[in-house]
């Protein structure tokens, strides 16, 4: 029994670069059990999980083997040579989870199918994941999928108190917070309109709230998504979901809607014997610890998500909201702030619009650019001065800063590829791209108000030598002299 849990412990490195701990979980388990081929109980499981899939019609099997890897864990390795666009896998449709196989199933599909109105896609998947897992006798096929899924997870939904207060601050924190509030009362709606309704095919042991936030899970980091034409559609593809992440390639599944097939294509070429990668997406770090319970030291697509939203009472707001419309934004807005560009100029346009008098209203529809460049200075000098206030705001809300975070990364205090290790790079992936931003919007507000005396006027000129300052008047200029001469180099 304690094999079973540890050998599918080491499954969930499938997708898991923090691996050092669960190597070490991995080796203690060799020690114990089997010395020499430690991977051989594994691989025999899979080769009948395998047999059930190709006796299906699955194709590709024969060349792909699951391996561990030194970077990134479990794996799946190619041995034939690829090239790009070569079909490597195809999952039949029969062995798909999805919410038709969940309501054709003859014991859960007419339960499922009673329900009005009917569970949602994921809480359909989620239900069915642990109907299969609950079964005794029968279905027997199914569970050698739901036998090698990972017993537990490390997505920050799972994370204790002390390691979420690590990252708390970012948005990571707060999302995770409702996210498990969220997932509480849902649980509890299913089980009073589902479980409790028919407790001999759901047994209330095996229906508990982590066993559900586990089927969640399962499906975050599994799942694929496809866009059909009538409908968004969501499988997980048993054997295929355990390629691995990689940042180098692009996404290449296929679901063919007439057939019901998944294929899953070579985005690039391989040798034999590499790793076959999969591509979630350009995916930040606060994401990836949501979904997939890891994160990527330094991760090049880190993102801060900004939310801007208008007061329906604040002053003339019919009229900025029909600019909203013209410059495509909603009013109650998110943006993407990133380490390429910390300070998006559609947050600037949304500010000038949020933030315009009704003279300067007046002006953005005159323009018609629809306040993609600055209106007036008084303006630009209002929505640099809000967003600053608001940065060092956002900043000063992280409980540890990057400089202690970085320490106890450093140090041992926080062990490498444990939760609180992830949330420390989660929350200073988030404090980089705010303190960019700090400093964009810092660049631009000297470009706007008088270095000396801070008038904000349309007038203001920048200083001839350096470009990097402006005044309002040659007074101004000449008084500030001083003080600016040491700064004040012509640029190259
Ligand atoms: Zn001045
Ligand atoms: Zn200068």
């Amino acid at each position: 029994m304690i094999q079973m849990t540890i050998t599918k412990g080491v499954l969930d490195a499938s997708l898991d670069p923090r691996k050092k701990n669960r190597d070490c979980e991995f080796r203690k388990w060799q020690q114990r059990t089997c010395k020499h081929d430690s991977i051989a109980p594994l691989l025999t499981h899979t080769m009948t999980l395998q047999e059930w899939l190709e006796k299906n019609g699955a194709k590709g099997l024969d060349h792909l083997v699951l391996e561990e890897f030194p970077e990134t864990g479990r794996g799946i390795k190619t041995l034939r040579a690829l090239k790009a666009g070569d079909e490597i896998l195809t999952i039949p449709g029969a062995v798909l989870w999805t919410v038709d196989a969940a309501n054709t199933d003859p014991l859960l599909g007419p339960i499922l199918r009673s329900l009005d109105p009917p569970l949602s896609v994921e809480e359909t998947l989620a239900v069915f994941l642990l109907f299969i897992k609950a079964r005794d006798t029968g279905y027997e096929e199914r569970k050698l999928h739901t036998e090698v899924l990972p017993t537990h997870y490390t997505a920050s939904i799972f994370f204790d108190d002390d390691e979420l207060e690590v990252c708390a601050g970012s948005s990571l924190y707060g999302v995770t917070k409702q996210l498990k509030q969220q997932i509480k009362s849902e649980y509890m709606i299913t089980l009073d309109r589902l479980f409790v309704k028919h407790p001999e095919v759901f047994p209330l042991h095996k229906f508990t709230l982590e066993e559900y936030s586990w089927a969640l899970c399962t499906i975050w980091s599994r799942a694929m998504d496809f866009k059909l034409p009538e409908k968004q559609f969501r499988l997980i593809a048993p054997f295929a979901d355990m390629l691995n992440h990689s940042l180098g390639v692009k996404t290449c599944h296929v679901y063919d809607q007439r057939t019901g097939v998944l294929r899953v294509l070579a985005d690039n070429d391989y040798k034999a014997r590499d790793q076959v990668f999969i591509n979630y997406g350009p995916v930040p770090n606060n994401r990836l610890l949501r979904l997939y319970g890891f994160v990527l030291p330094n991760n090049p697509h880190d993102s801060y998500e900004l939310v801007l939203t208008t007061h329906h009472l604040a002053p003339f707001y019919d009229q900025k909201v029909a600019l909203f419309i013209a410059a495509k934004l909603d009013v109650n807005s998110t943006f993407s702030l990133t380490l390429t560009e910390p300070l998006p100029d559609k947050v600037l346009q949304y500010l000038r619009i949020q933030r315009s008098t009704s003279q300067e209203l007046t002006t953005i529809l005159a323009t018609a650019n629809a306040a993609s460049k600055p209106v007036t200075a008084r303006n630009e000098a209002e929505i640099l001065t809000a967003l600053d206030e608001a940065l060092e705001n956002l900043l000063a809300g992280f409980a540890v800063s990057i400089e202690e975070l970085g320490l106890r990364v450093a140090g041992d205090q926080y062990p490498v590829g444990g939760n609180a290790w992830a949330a420390a790079h989660v929350s200073m992936g988030e404090q980089r791209i705010l303190r960019l931003a700090l400093a964009a919007t810092r660049d631009r507000q000297v470009l706007v108000v008088c270095a000396r005396c801070g008038k904000a006027e349309d007038g203001n000129k920048k200083c001839g030598r350096c470009k990097k300052v402006v005044y309002c008047s040659v007074d101004c200029q000449k008084a500030h002299h001083k003080e600016h001469k040491g700064s004040c180099k012509s640029p190259q």
